[in-house]
């Protein structure tokens, strides 16, 4: 049985003013994506900056982004290559997207959270409240 609908909206949204009214997003502000263009390649130059900042594996983010831009990724120290010309706004999106399904506890909003692995189900553990949240995607 599904929801309906208003329930849902509800729910999100009193999750966002949560988030907002706590204001953690601030804390964990994420950097500007610096992109330059070299041939077809996109050279994401300050993508170590990311999965320190969020506190997620490096090559499962690429992996993730590589995913979404339906291209080939690698990384060369701190920097991230990509197949193709993939604009700035690109990686803003993919990164708050990826915030939002992987970081960002669904209860509390706090990015004070780590992953577990639990039968092949990942699970966003809170640090801040201590729930245990199913994440969306995998
Ligand atoms: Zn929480």
């Amino acid at each position: 049985m599904s929801r309906p609908y208003d329930e849902l909206l509800g729910r999100a949204r009193s999750g966002l003013e949560k988030i907002s009214k706590k204001s953690t997003l601030s804390r964990l502000e994420l950097p500007e994506p610096d992109v330059i263009w070299v041939g077809n390649k996109t050279i994401l130059r300050n993508y170590g900056a990311y999965p320190r900042t969020i506190r997620r594996d490096p090559d499962k983010l690429l992996m993730y982004l590589a995913k979404e831009l339906a291209t080939a990724a690698s990384i060369d120290g701190e920097r991230a290559i990509f197949i193709g010309r993939k604009d700035k706004q690109s990686f803003t999106q993919l990164f708050q997207k990826y915030m939002q399904e992987n970081v960002l506890c669904p209860v509390c909003g706090s990015p004070d959270t780590h992953l577990e692995k639990v039968n092949r189900l990942y699970f966003i553990i809170c640090e801040a409240c201590g729930a245990r949240s199913a994440v969306r995607t995998t």
